[in-house]
């Protein structure tokens, strides 16, 4: 694509200068003495050393870092030094500045950040390398200085805000990558603000259709909505000011990802998701009267409003382990609606906007720490030599995702672990000693075995035995990334242990039937007994699995086979598929085309249909499945695997024809299956594979999987069947 740029230079330097100043008003709250002569010398750096460079959108590069600054100050509430690194955190990887300069002009404390964003960029943009691995280097970084790991969010935060410009494949990339690493991390963080804005950006690239159906569906709403928030936050208002208490309250839209979240978690239309909002009470408390006025405040809203006694969440007495402190409770609204209402302090909100930061402003006048915590778990299991990088992936989002549960020793003490948690879970994070010999736990005085998934609010006491030792299925009871490793650690010493004793017994073996004890021999007989390793073809010995008849059964077969070599499977290699592709006149894989040339399928958990977005991923022994964008299992695959991604596209001219679902929801009626039925295949000549309907008091259900050629067919199938009289909704859903 070539863009014919006419730049008016002067007009530019107003402008830059015009966002330099922004950043610095952004930035004045935290701003001492001399800080503001740090931020210009980075500034001019920066400017000088980026002036030829142009972003893909024709702007001067500089604005990228001047916005990554402003981010970092304005929406984390970092302070200068975080400000001069964002300005500077693409020279020494984009420009002739190098880390030397750097320290000489701003410190090592500067250079070390810089440094650290350096090594995450040169990692995680290129495409062959697994991306697990590049994000526990990313974490790595932790350990030197969160800072690094907040401006890369920063940083990661602008480029989505302002992607447009780039080639598909690279949005969908880093859109994949946004939603499966980057918004989780900044929602362990505690930056609500920025995952909500993360996970909705990526959304509009990676399910666009989605995401302008819910855009449009919300904004039609718009009015109605907030004439309904005004009325149902004026009593409160009103009362909350008699009462003495100074408080902001007002409506706050929930965000499209969410929202999307729920249609599909609940299974239902956009019509039927009550909480497209949530109302906030923000008080000015002083700090000994928080948890009193939160409390005041509830009350308040529930003499006004019935609420509904399962939706009450406490995190003003523990909070979560981000540091989130809140009040919510769902109350009945004045329409018969459900309303969320969020109930917090001034300190409690800044924390849950800006997360990190903010919690250290408050840190002394606070007692908790649980990103301390955090922290110190994440370097726990990074330390952790053996933890391979996919491994330590899953349980590092396993840990992210999950909520907490909080659980009290027999002493009172509160332990937190993630939902799910067993009560070994639970011995391992008392001591590993504790977890190794556990036989049991008393939950709340009662005995239950190790497995028993501890329930908030529990108090366990583990019971142990010195006979015990870890035992392989203890790793499918178990869910933290700590017991996980300490049993794995122990099983493999468990193991070396026992392999020592069965070479030994070998030896012997080998010894009385004349044969030499030797690598060769010792592999030759892993490779027939089908073992992965000499290592398991001792423990088998050493447990009696092979014995003194089986070797001699090995002889014999060595014999007969003497000159044969043996078959190996035929691997498929991602490159060899990659060039066959590029063996055509493009790097694209065409659907229906390339059918003969390359093995392709299209994937069953998404079931793609010709006019949907797709990418082609290259499996390990199946070759090309096609996935839609967005399809559940897409983000995680491209994320971790960007090298195994091929960009697809349909072939126009085809006659086939592809298996889809179509839920069907409307107000039964006599007639209502025929009706739909008749439209389906009489007027649209559509073949249906199965049909399903559940009738319930009136309401109708239906599920229908038919056979279309494209989503153009099935959207005008879609468009006539909503014409049926009684049908009030039609949706597509995946397999
Ligand atoms: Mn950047």
């Amino acid at each position: 694509m070539k863009t014919e740029l006419v730049i008016d230079l002067e007009a530019e330097k107003q402008e830059i200068l015009k966002r330099y100043r922004a950043l610095l008003r952004a930035s004045k709250s935290t701003l001492q003495k001399g800080d503001k002569k740090e931020i210009r010398k980075a500034f001019d750096m920066a400017l000088e050393s980026h002036k030829d460079m142009r972003r893909k959108s024709g702007e001067p590069y500089i604005y990228h870092p001047i916005a990554v600054a402003q981010i970092a100050a304005e929406e984390i509430g970092l302070g200068t030094t975080s400000i001069v690194c964002a300005l500077l955190h693409d020279v020494v990887e984009d420009t002739d500045i190098t880390l030397e300069d750097i320290e000489r002009e701003f410190g090592k404390k500067t250079a070390k950040i810089i440094d650290g964003l350096t090594k995450i960029s040169g990692v995680f943009d290129t495409n062959s390398s697994l991306q697990a691995e590049n994000f526990r280097k990313m974490l790595l970084t932790l350990a030197d200085d969160v800072r690094v790991i907040l401006i890369k969010l920063a940083d990661r935060l602008h480029n989505m805000r302002t992607m447009d410009f780039m080639p598909r494949h690279k949005q969908l990339k880093i859109a994949s990558e946004t939603i499966y690493l980057y918004a989780p991390l900044a929602h362990r963080l505690g930056l609500y603000a920025i995952k909500s804005e993360l996970e909705d950006l990526s959304m509009k690239y990676l399910d666009p259709d989605t995401y302008k159906f819910i855009a449009k569906k919300l904004n039609e709403k718009k009015a109605e909505r907030a004439l309904f928030i005004k009325k149902f936050v004026e009593p409160i208002d009103e009362i909350v000011h008699e009462q003495g208490l100074v408080a902001d309250v007002y409506g706050r839209p929930k965000s499209i990802h969410s929202i999307w979240n729920k249609m599909k978690k609940k299974n239902i239309p956009f019509e039927e998701v009550y909480d497209l909002f949530a109302i906030r009470i923000i008080l000015d408390s002083a700090p000994e009267n928080e948890k009193a006025d939160c409390w005041k405040a509830y009350s308040i809203v529930t003499d006004l409003y019935r609420p509904n006694p399962d939706r009450l969440r406490d995190w003003v007495s523990s909070p979560k382990g981000n540091g989130y402190e809140s009040l919510h409770t769902t109350v009945m609204g004045p329409r018969g609606q459900w309303v969320e209402v969020q109930i917090r302090t001034q300190r409690m909100n800044e924390i849950a906007e800006k997360g990190f930061a903010a919690h250290w402003k408050y840190k002394e006048s606070s007692n908790d720490n649980g990103l301390d915590q955090w922290i110190q778990k994440v370097r726990e299991m990074l330390s952790n030599p053996e933890a391979n990088a996919l491994d330590f992936l899953d349980d590092f989002k396993m840990n992210l995702f999950s909520d907490e549960i909080f659980i009290f020793t027999p002493k009172g003490a509160l332990i937190q672990l993630p939902l799910g948690a067993t009560a070994l879970d639970f011995a391992f994070e008392i001591h590993t000693d504790v977890g190794a010999t556990c036989i049991g736990a008393k939950v709340n005085h009662k005995l239950v075995p190790i497995s028993y998934k501890l329930q908030n609010g529990d108090q366990v006491e583990i019971i142990t035995s010195s006979k015990q030792t870890p035992k392989e299925d203890w790793l499918n009871v178990v869910v933290t990334a700590k017991a996980k490793s300490k049993i794995k650690s122990s099983l493999k010493e468990e193991k070396r242990k026992i392999a020592e004793n069965g070479k030994e017994i070998l030896e012997r073996k080998l010894k009385s039937l004349k044969i030499t004890y030797n690598t060769d021999n010792i592999q030759k007989l892993s490779y027939f007994f089908k073992l992965p390793s000499t290592q398991e073809l001792f423990v088998n010995v050493a447990l009696g699995k092979i014995e003194l008849k089986d070797i001699k059964e090995y002889l014999s077969s060595e014999k007969e086979v003497e000159n044969r070599s043996p078959e190996r499977p035929e691997n498929l290699s991602v490159d060899g598929i990659k060039s066959k592709i590029k063996g055509g006149e493009s790097d694209i894989l065409l659907i229906g085309e390339d059918m003969q040339r390359i093995d392709y399928t299209l994937a069953a958990c998404c079931n793609p249909i010709p006019g949907d977005d797709v990418f082609g991923f290259i499996t390990v022994s199946e070759g090309i499945k096609i996935h839609r964008t967005n399809c559940p299992n897409a983000a995680q695959l491209m994320a971790n695997y960007g090298y195994r991604v091929v960009k697809a596209k349909w072939n126009k001219q085809q006659e086939l024809t592809f298996l889809t679902g179509l839920r069907i929801v409307g107000i039964d009626d006599v007639g209502l299956i025929n009706n739909i039925t008749r439209v389906i295949s009489t007027d649209f000549k559509v073949n249906m594979r199965s049909i399903t309907v559940d009738t319930n008091e009136g309401i109708f259900d239906g599920s229908i999987m038919i056979f279309v050629n494209d989503t153009e067919h099935l959207e005008n199938l879609i468009k006539n069947l909503l014409k049926v009289r009684g049908v009030t909704g039609v949706t597509r859903f995946d397999a």
